[in-house]
């Protein structure tokens, strides 16, 4: 396979398309051939088998996002959020690592594989309602029945519900790190609003009838936990309701090394902005996490890594 090229970030001309989204701007769209969908996990979520990124790159462009750190090039590490890499034969290659997967492990005890998507990008991101990758990796994997956590903060899931609702062994993750929308504003100003996204894990819950799907598990990922004004706390928490699971968790810290998952410059920036939060910071996750748990007595709030297991 020849060596991919990016247009506007190397001086070759590849395969290109741009997309322009009224609220997103300019994005360069490559679709190339990738080697293999399915990657052993490590690291944070090597609990599971596989991640699962249909994209690389993602045009939300959060301002913390530590998957930066693994762009193809220091000039697209920089413009992150404005191109995506679509994986066009994501598809093939799934159906093939699956049956690869079941051949080789038929005589062991682990009956299905659990695969993490996404862990790089946003698997629901606006450019999934052009190429449906996303919708049709879902039919693909549906027949085999992994456990599957789906991690994204778009609610562009209300789509695939009816998929949803035909897997045995679904977590969907919704990430939601701040009560208040100037916060989010600031942090992420290319997502979707929190109240779209709560208003999608509540049609979730009423779209599943229990005597026809399964139920999908539910987490909200307060990934990483970012300051929520005190005035919207109370009122945030108690939408919290809808998940079965909270998660929170702080910042990757490390910056100083290129190529390893940590909190981008804009972001670290930022937190100047919010000193009222930061310079109190551990106070400030442990109240969160006592107010949560008084809150809400029958959701699980777990914190860092524990949080993203399936189980
Ligand atoms: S949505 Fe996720 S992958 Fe995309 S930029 Fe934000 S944190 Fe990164």
């Amino acid at each position: 396979m020849t060596q991919p090229t990016y247009e506007g970030y190397c001086r070759e001309t590849p395969k290109v398309f741009k997309v322009r989204d009224k609220r997103l701007g300019t994005a360069n769209i490559y679709p190339q051939p990738a080697r293999s969908i399915l990657s052993p996990a490590t690291g944070y979520i090597g609990g599971y088998d596989f991640t699962l990124n249909p994209y690389r790159g993602c045009q939300y462009g959060c301002s913390y996002c530590y998957a930066a750190a693994f762009s193809p090039n220091s000039k697209m590490r920089q413009d992150w959020g404005n191109w995506v890499i679509v994986k066009e034969n994501a598809v093939e290659l799934l159906e093939k690592e699956l049956q690869r997967w079941y051949q080789k492990n038929r005589n062991t005890q682990q009956k299905t594989p659990s695969i993490y998507m996404s862990s790089v990008t946003d698997p629901y991101q606006p450019i999934e309602s052009k190429f449906q990758l996303t919708r049709q990796l879902l039919e693909v994997m549906v027949e085999y029945q992994p456990r599957l956590v789906i991690q994204t903060r778009s609610p562009a899931i209300v789509r695939d519900f009816d998929l949803f609702q035909r897997f045995q062994f679904l977590r969907v993750n919704m990430s939601i790190p701040t009560g208040s929308e100037a916060v989010r504003k600031d942090f992420e100003p290319r997502s979707p609003s929190i109240q779209a996204r709560l208003n999608a894990l509540s049609k979730l819950r009423n779209f599943i009838d229990p005597q026809k799907g399964y139920m999908p598990k539910i987490s909200i990922t307060i990934t990483p936990l970012l300051p929520t004004f005190p005035e919207h706390e109370l009122e945030f928490i108690k939408k919290l309701r809808v998940a079965d699971r909270i998660v929170f968790q702080n910042f990757h810290t490390s910056t100083n090394r290129s190529l390893v998952a940590s909190t981008r410059s804009e972001a670290i920036e930022l937190q100047k902005k919010y000193r009222w939060w930061y310079e109190s910071a551990d106070q400030n996750d442990r109240a969160f996490k006592e107010k949560l748990e008084f809150a809400l007595p029958k959701v699980e709030i777990k914190e860092g890594k524990e949080g993203f297991s399936y189980e």
